[in-house]
């Protein structure tokens, strides 16, 4: 099929943007990669009076480290940040999730930001926003707000986003000395989107876990971080039996639905063994020795 008829702007610079924005209101709608969009329009699932193309704006574009946070712009390729040798020092959760986000050539295109904001509940990359709590930048007409993955994500494809709004930049905290990560998945066939996925965060002092962060993708509307998981796991020592009892815990608190694709029982059963996984390897990436 081919898309419905609309009108495309390609504004040069983010004011620009947001006076676009501004004057169509609901009928606009962003481009960025196009990757989620193109076959939402040529579906006609998506029918916008007018598409406001950012891609010209080449100053959304940029990885860059700034005090504590790793900084990227939302027009960011994907395989910009799979082939930046800083993120995979500076952020190494989000280098690693993000070679699983489709093929090559999907990753060429999309971005981080349109990922974000597209929010599909089996995205890799809110998953890791929600694991690192990153902040998501969001310009307006009223000016700039940063918002929490918590705020941010609101549903099935669904953000805080306004019509007015265009996320701009997302900010990634640089994690303590002693901290390893994890990004794990099951998908059917390599590239698709993930049946589960798991984003993990373990900071250690000695052989105990100072502290835990487990976050789903795949099981619910939007991420989901196990946040009764990670409070069992804090303060406990790092060992295997430690491990499988919090992501057993964390796995039976899980909603997701069941569709063509996988039962909720499967999901959940998959959701335990990944977490588990990606603890055990975020633990022994922080220098910890499983016991
Ligand atoms: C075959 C295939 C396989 C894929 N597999 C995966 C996968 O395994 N995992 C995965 O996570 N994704 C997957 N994707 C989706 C891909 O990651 C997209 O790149 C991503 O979802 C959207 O990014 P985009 O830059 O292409 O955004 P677009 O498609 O251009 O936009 C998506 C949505 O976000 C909005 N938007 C974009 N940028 C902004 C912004 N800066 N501010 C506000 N709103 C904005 C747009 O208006 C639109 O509503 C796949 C896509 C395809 C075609």
């Amino acid at each position: 099929m081919k898309p419905a008829p609309f009108r495309y702007v390609a504004p040069r610079s983010v004011d620009e943007t947001l006076a676009l924005l501004a004057e169509h209101g609901a009928e606009g709608k962003i481009l960025a990669g196009g990757q989620s969009l193109v076959p939402l329009l040529n579906m006609r699932l998506a029918r916008p009076q007018v598409i406001v193309d950012i891609n010209g704006i080449r100053s959304l574009a940029y990885i860059r480290r700034k005090d504590d946070h790793l900084h990227v712009g939302a027009l960011t390729r994907q395989r910009a940040v799979e082939e930046s040798a800083t993120v995979r020092r500076q952020v190494p959760l989000l280098w690693e999730a993000i070679r699983f986000v489709g093929h090559p050539q999907i990753r060429t295109r999309g971005t981080v930001g349109g990922s974000l904001a597209h929010a599909d509940p089996s995205a890799e990359l809110p998953a890791v926003a929600a694991a690192l709590d990153a902040e998501l930048v969001v310009r307006s007409p009223s000016g700039e707000r940063a918002l929490s993955p918590g705020e941010f994500f609101a549903g099935y494809l669904t953000t805080a986003l306004e019509p007015t709004d265009l996320l701009t930049e997302i900010r990634f905290p640089l994690l303590p000395e002693r901290t390893g990560t994890a990004f794990v998945e099951v998908a059917r066939r390599h590239g698709d989107f993930a049946l589960v996925g798991v984003a993990a965060v373990v900071r250690r002092s000695d052989g105990t876990i100072a502290e835990a962060r487990l976050a789903f993708t795949g099981v619910g509307p939007g991420p989901v971080r196990a946040r009764g998981a990670e409070g069992r796991l804090a303060g406990s020592a790092g060992t295997s039996r430690v491990f499988a009892d919090a992501a057993r815990e964390a796995a039976a608190r899980l909603d997701p639905e069941s569709e063509i694709h996988a039962t909720a029982q499967y999901r959940r059963d998959v959701a335990a063994t990944l977490a588990r996984r990606a603890l055990e390897l975020a633990w022994q990436r922080s220098g910890g020795r499983t016991r």
